[in-house]
């Protein structure tokens, strides 16, 4: 099937009458909300947490005010272990500014060792994360799969309360 029209490069874009460059300022806050408020608090202190659902029991993290598995409210907070295992991984290419990166980075969901939690069940409590000390090799030929993760911090004066207060996850 034929297309009409004529395919246009980038630089002969710019060259045409009324084309025009803007780049906008959009400012923008974002409230976080009470649950997720409560848990980047915790980052910046080094902690994670999270919160256990009073009727069903799950954990839920990033926490949340309602359960959204039984629709009860969530109930107690707890502060979640450092540790976990590799639940999955890829090697990305392209940065979170949606650059290209010349080195790529491993990102993961780790499993959290969280209480009441085998380890084998399909819904966990678990973290999306970068992994450092981990090769695209080690992805590509699944090596990583199940590994042993803790998190590693930024030093306290540094953290933000922000997901990025954990550096990474390393094997340990
Ligand atoms: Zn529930």
């Amino acid at each position: 099937m034929e297309i009409p029209g004529k395919y246009v490069r980038e630089e002969e874009l710019r060259k045409m009458k009324g084309v025009i460059e803007y780049v906008p300022k959009a400012k923008y806050s974002y409230s976080a909300g009470q649950a997720l408020s409560v848990f980047l608090r915790g980052l910046k202190e080094g902690k994670i947490l999270g919160k256990r659902c009073s009727s069903c029991g799950r954990i839920l993290l990033p926490p949340r005010e309602f359960c959204e598995s039984c629709f009860s409210p969530a109930g107690e907070w707890l502060e979640l272990p450092q540790t976990g295992r590799v639940e999955t991984a890829s090697v990305s290419y392209i940065s979170a500014k949606r650059g290209k990166l010349e080195r790529p980075e491993i990102v993961a969901i780790i499993r959290l060792d969280a209480p009441g939690y085998r380890g084998d069940e399909p819904e966990f409590p678990g973290i999306f994360h970068r992994l450092c000390g981990v090769s695209e090799e080690d992805v590509m030929s699944g090596r990583v799969f199940g590994a042993r993760v803790r998190a590693r911090w930024r030093p306290a004066e540094q953290r933000a309360g922000s997901i990025t207060d954990i550096e990474c996850f390393e094997r340990w």
